[in-house]
């Protein structure tokens, strides 16, 4: 039998790593400059969460959950997103009593949903989210907006849109779902079954049908912000104004509800027009949460949050300003006992902090030298017999492709003179 990962997932490999690496220290540079922590939580959780939290009349929960049943007869799923889980450990590990009101905080891991896999889209997927989560206040809505913006920027990803909307409070969104089963009663013969169900359960779910997105009742549907109620129209006025003042390019999208149940107020997306990203134009969005940590049994705490797609951020990224990695030293072993006498110069190498490999291979001279160029080595150390005998090293400085002698004593100070001492 031939084994081949399951369709929507993707390997990593060694030659994509670096693109990786760079990003998740970016993402973490970043977090660190806005005072977000980070917090883990687990892969999977109790299907009830999602259904609860994400709302099971969403495509998320409806159709997309990798759920199963564990030994025991739980329902268990992988997590199709971060946020529920987030709050789910913020009631369950009383967050809300720390002295610290607004709670910052990060995640970053693989998010599992069974769509069909595309350019840009997966089954197994990764994202970095943003959670902040204690204070209904539009500046902090903003500071969620203007990080995500932040991120983009240093990642140097061009023609991206900041792209918002107001769902309202609930006052809103009651009036909202009335308008808009009063808009969609009279075609519900043309619209598939799924939306026939949400017209019943959740009419807003309406708005993201993938199978009836081009009905012309769809774009004649009613927008949120005619209904919004004075207070929440004062928040999301607050919103603009201050994006307006710090001169941030937006667009109000007046159709735009995003995908899951537990949005309130403010709601956004970063889109890309980048056509390398095919189906995946958006690179990230949030929004509010006003009322999911209370619904998880928590007291009524607001929160405001944002996700991006980090395969979907590479792509975009397109590598091209992430330095390469490269090594400061490729030991290259001429025979048998050069070996022994390489092997002990990495140690000491590595122990001053440089960063050091060596030929396994027994290979010539040849083959190394293609090895130090491969790794971008800074210097290729070049170990035969006289040197072994002589206590020196043959070193090639693979910049200058100068070449010269150096007493094994003397090398880590050479390298600290030309690298810096680590
Ligand atoms: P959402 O949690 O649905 O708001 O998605 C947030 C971001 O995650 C999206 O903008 C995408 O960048 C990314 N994303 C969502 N689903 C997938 C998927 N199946 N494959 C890759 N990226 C995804």
């Amino acid at each position: 039998m031939k084994y081949i990962a399951p369709r929507g997932t993707v390997d990593i490999l060694p030659d994509k790593i670096d693109g990786w690496i760079g990003l998740e220290n970016i993402l973490r540079t970043i977090a660190e400059n806005y005072n977000v922590k980070e917090m883990r939580t687990p892969i999977f959780e109790h299907t009830e969460l999602f259904n609860r939290a994400v709302g099971d009349t969403t495509d998320v929960v409806s159709k997309e959950m990798y759920s199963f049943e564990d030994k025991k007869g739980r329902s268990i799923t992988l997590r199709p997103e971060g946020t529920a889980g987030i709050a789910r450990s913020y009631v369950e590990n009383k967050m809300y009593a720390l002295p610290e009101k607004l709670q910052k905080v990060f995640y970053m891991g693989p998010m599992f949903r069974y769509e069909r896999p595309q350019s840009g889209r997966q089954r197994q997927f990764h994202q970095f989210g943003v959670e902040m989560l204690g204070i209904e206040s539009p500046y902090v809505d903003v500071e969620c907006m203007m990080m995500a913006l932040n991120i983009v920027q240093a990642l140097n990803i061009r023609d991206v849109t900041l792209h918002i909307n107001s769902l309202g409070d609930e006052a809103s969104r009651d009036a909202y779902r009335e308008a808009l089963k009063d808009h969609f009663r009279p075609h519900l013969k043309e619209l598939c079954y799924d939306c026939n169900t949400r017209f019943e359960k959740n009419p807003l779910r309406i708005l993201d049908c993938k199978t009836d997105k081009d009905h012309p009742a769809m774009k004649s549907a009613p927008c949120t912000i005619d209904y919004l109620t004075e207070t929440a129209k004062a928040h999301f006025d607050k919103v603009c104004e201050l994006l307006d003042a710090l001169e941030v390019k937006y667009v109000i999208d007046p159709n735009m509800v995003r995908g899951l149940d537990y949005y309130s107020h403010t709601i956004f997306e970063l889109i890309s027009d980048a056509s390398v990203l095919g189906a995946g134009s958006t690179i990230g969005g949030g929004g509010r949460y006003n009322g999911l940590v209370e619904e998880l049994g928590g007291p009524a705490t607001p929160g405001v949050g944002f996700a991006f797609g980090m395969e979907r951020l590479i792509i975009a990224m397109n590598n091209n300003h992430l330095e390469s990695q490269h090594i400061d030293v490729y030991v290259m072993p001429l025979g048998e006992e050069s070996k022994d006498y390489s092997m002990q110069l990495m140690a000491a190498l590595r122990a001053n902090g440089y960063c050091a490999d060596m030929d396994f291979a027994d290979r010539g001279l040849k083959g190394q030298f293609k090895s130090a160029d491969r790794f971008v080595a800074r210097f290729s150390f070049i170990i035969g017999e006289d040197e072994v005998e002589n206590e020196t090293i043959t070193v090639k400085d693979n910049i200058t492709k100068e070449q010269k002698q150096i007493k094994v004593e003397e090398i880590i100070d050479f390298l600290d003179s030309k690298l810096g001492v680590r």
